[in-house]
């Protein structure tokens, strides 16, 4: 027997990114007086972007990401102002520039091997430019500039040496605290004493989607529970790839064979000796590095694409910092190593006092690591829809992009859930469920 209990006027299975801006969403479009039961599988939520550095550009390759990530940016410029308002942050939300060098250098053997299939080969500025001029004609402002090595010697004169002799420069960028939003998009939704709002459940695992007889989905098995709704939405991130397990079928089978799931791995080293700074910096051969005044001096890189093949995707792979094996200090010497010589190669105001080339790289102490799994589709873009005719909806794929798209999704969600046109036809388009995906290279950092 249903009861008020056992009802809710949507449930959202999910606790990362597109499913906390989707549970907070629904709730502000669906009217005060609605209870939505938001559920994840973990103590904490946050899913994987617990453990990866959040940036955000408004520079992208394609009008859906565009489109989605401005409503994502638009989002958290107005919860960093409530949370500046209130005293909580005054971090939440940064802005510093990106810079995308272009140079003679070669791309290493080994950052090829580690970097995936889905980056260009080797970035140069007409690729740039092209991002650039597409990001603009759709009615996007990527803030971007070029600028010869002369200038930018002059801009940031940590920037150098041989091996650069151009840039793009992306102001439209930044930094998301996403620990914070993540909180202050829960206690600003949260259910409340009358029992509306967002009910936010941890460890509550969405076992199977109800079905009525003629297939529509009606509500959630939890095991310990059954939940009954006419709104189901899965934010699954890389669980998209178990489908077929909660709602098994072939359509469940069929979206899920279109994914994708990657490994990336994110870590910081101390890079004593460079120049104070605030900017991203993305090389000629992609190494990547972030420099900054507050946090210290940082970097990061990616993981081996040697990783064993995932099909059991984990939120968080490696739940533990100082987790360390064999493979995972050759990968992380690797890349302290490279921005390490990055630095040294480009830069004059290089300390070389600093860095002892003939200590092992692996005495520079990483600080922390993260890890997480990307959930892509076959072209990289969200998959955002009903599944079949049960009427559930699924929002995944949100490939490197999430934190960035998160709210974008969440209202291609509301589209879909409400009827609504808060998102542009061809967005939808782009996004849609039934799609057929035609491989795509994408600018990935
Ligand atoms: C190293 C790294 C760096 C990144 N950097 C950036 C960046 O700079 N900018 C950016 O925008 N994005 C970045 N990303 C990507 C971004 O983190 C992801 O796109 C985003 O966090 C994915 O969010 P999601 O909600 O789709 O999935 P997830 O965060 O994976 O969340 C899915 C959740 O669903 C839960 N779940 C699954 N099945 C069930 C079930 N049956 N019942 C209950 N719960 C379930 C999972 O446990 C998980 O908590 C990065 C990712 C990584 C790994």
């Amino acid at each position: 027997m249903e009861n008020a209990r056992n009802t809710a006027d949507a449930i959202v299975v999910g606790g990362g990114s597109v499913g906390l801006h989707t549970a907070a969403s629904l709730y502000e479009k669906m009217g005060k007086n609605t209870r939505i039961l938001a559920t994840t599988q973990e103590s904490e939520w946050g899913g994987i972007a617990g453990r990866s550095l959040e940036q955000y550009r408004m520079f992208n390759d394609s009008y859906a990401l565009a489109e989605i990530v401005g409503k994502g940016i638009d989002t958290y410029r107005r919860l960093d102002e409530e949370l500046r308002e209130r005293g909580v942050s005054e971090h939440a939300y940064e802005n510093f520039p990106y810079i995308f060098t272009v140079g003679d250098k070669q791309r290493p053997e080994h950052i090829r091997d580690i970097l995936p299939a889905t980056t260009p080969e080797r970035p140069d500025m007409s690729y740039y430019q092209k991002l650039r001029l597409d990001t603009e004609s759709w009615g996007f402002n990527p803030g971007a500039e070029i600028v010869g090595s002369d200038e930018l010697r002059q801009r940031y004169p940590l920037l150098d040496g041989n091996g650069i002799d151009s840039a793009m420069i992306v102001h439209n960028a930044g930094r998301l605290h996403f620990d914070v939003m993540k909180s202050w998009l829960m206690d600003r939704s949260r259910t409340d004493g009358d029992g509306t709002g967002v009910q936010y459940r941890a460890r509550k695992v969405a076992r199977r989607i109800l079905l009525d007889k003629g297939g529509r989905a009606i509500g959630v098995d939890f095991g310990d529970e059954k939940i009954y709704s006419d709104t189901i939405v899965l934010a699954i991130g890389a669980f998209a790839l178990k489908l077929p397990d909660i709602l098994p079928g072939d359509e469940s089978e069929r979206i899920a064979g279109n994914f994708t799931i990657t490994q990336r791995e994110l870590f910081f080293a101390q890079t004593p000796g460079v120049q104070d700074t605030n900017f991203f910096l993305i090389s000629p051969d992609m190494a990547i590095a972030r420099l900054s005044t507050r946090e210290g001096h940082a970097s990061y890189g990616y993981a081996a694409d040697d990783d064993p093949v995932i099909d059991s995707p984990t939120t968080d792979p490696r739940p533990n910092d100082s987790f360390v094996d064999d493979l995972q200090i050759d990968r992380k010497s690797l890349f302290v190593g490279r921005t390490y010589s990055l630095f040294a190669e480009c830069s004059s105001r290089w300390d070389a006092d600093a860095y002892d080339a003939n200590r092992s790289n692996l005495a520079v102490e990483p600080f922390g690591h993260s890890a997480g799994y990307y959930s892509a589709y076959r072209d990289d873009l969200p998959v955002v829809g009903p599944i079949g005719d049960t009427g559930v909806i699924l929002a995944a794929g949100s490939h490197h992009s999430g934190i960035m798209g998160g709210q974008g999704i969440a209202e291609l969600v509301i589209d879909h859930a409400l009827g609504q046109n808060n998102l542009s036809e061809i967005t939808h388009q782009q996004t849609d469920i039934n799609r057929v995906p035609v491989k795509h290279t994408g600018l990935v950092l």
